[in-house]
């Protein structure tokens, strides 16, 4: 049986961590740690996390404001609310909730961030940082399997790390973060020929594809360390499924995030720990 990477575990500890960081900051300064969500649309998925975000924040003393836009909204409405959120001392962190509904320009709308508030690391200025070596909020689920990694004592310098998926919010930021850290780094998508024979070089699989139980066991190297990234609806079964088949991936990986409760739990973790290091650098300022 593989170590199993456990999020929910590890982003307890972090959340416990987290909540005596706030609690010692407002004592110290005053400052209490708060965080804005922009949610615009009714994906019901979107809404979930802005709500389990919300509680998760609540109890680790961190503040959180939500500002929702109907699926019609002018992008001017929800531009305003940017600017008037970076405007805002007493908000430290702005999420701009993914996907923006139809006809919005995303990018556009998220440049508008002020990089320091950017605490989900998606805009493209804090990307543009990140690529350069400058300080930057990271993408929270990238980030969150780093740290996974971390708490585990996993190394990554010197290790092939093979990352399938390249969108902006996952694959190719857990790539840049990988070669931070040292490791050689393949980043695979839907064009890549031969899947399998890059997978099995990773000494580090990372799925971020979106395929239910795509990546199989004989597409892994025998003690290879597998995150997955994946939640995928499937019906008929009771929880979300991955984009690792679990039990397959189980036979080879020496290590594997579970889902649910491996990679999914370190977003909101991660989430809530970039906001309490901008307020803290708000304080300081
Ligand atoms: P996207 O759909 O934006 O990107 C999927 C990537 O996978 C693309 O780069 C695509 O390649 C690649 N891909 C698709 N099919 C194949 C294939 N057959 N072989 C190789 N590569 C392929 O998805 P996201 O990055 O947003 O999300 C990926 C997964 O992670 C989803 O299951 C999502 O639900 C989950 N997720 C989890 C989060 C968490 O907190 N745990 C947060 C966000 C997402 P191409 O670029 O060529 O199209």
């Amino acid at each position: 049986m593989p170590l199993i990477l456990d999020g929910n575990a590890t982003s307890k500890i972090i959340r416990a961590e987290i909540k005596a960081e706030v609690a010692a900051l407002t004592a110290q300064t005053g400052v209490k740690p708060v965080l804005a969500a922009i949610l615009a649309g009714d994906n019901p998925a979107s809404q979930t996390y802005v709500s389990m975000k919300e509680r998760q924040c609540g109890r680790a003393g961190i503040g959180s404001i939500t500002y929702p836009f109907p699926s019609d909204a002018p992008q001017s409405a929800v531009e305003e609310c940017v600017d008037k959120l970076n405007a805002d001392p007493a908000v430290h962190g702005i999420l701009i909730q993914h996907p923006l509904p139809k006809g919005m320009d995303e990018a556009a709308v998220l440049a508008r961030l002020d990089p320091a508030k950017d605490v989900d690391g998606i805009a493209p200025q804090s990307m543009g940082r990140l690529l350069a070596g400058m300080e930057a909020f990271h993408a929270c689920t990238p980030e969150g399997m780093m740290e996974l990694l971390r708490r585990y004592n996993i190394p990554v310098a010197g290790k092939h790390a093979v990352v399938v998926g390249r969108s902006v919010i996952l694959g190719k930021p857990m790539a840049i973060l990988l070669l931070a850290g040292n490791a050689t780094v393949t980043i695979c998508h839907s064009r890549t020929p031969n899947l399998a024979e890059m997978t099995r070089q990773a000494d580090i699989l990372v799925a971020a594809v979106g395929k239910p139980e795509m990546i199989t066991g004989n597409m892994i190297k025998p003690g290879a360390v597998v995150l997955d990234a994946g939640y995928n609806k499937v019906e008929g079964r009771d929880t979300d499924v991955g984009d690792v088949h679990f039990a397959s991936a189980s036979e080879a990986a020496s290590a594997i995030t579970p889902v649910p409760g491996g990679v999914g739990p370190m977003t909101i973790a991660t989430l809530m720990r970039n906001t309490l290091t901008a307020a803290k650098r708000a304080a300081k300022a």
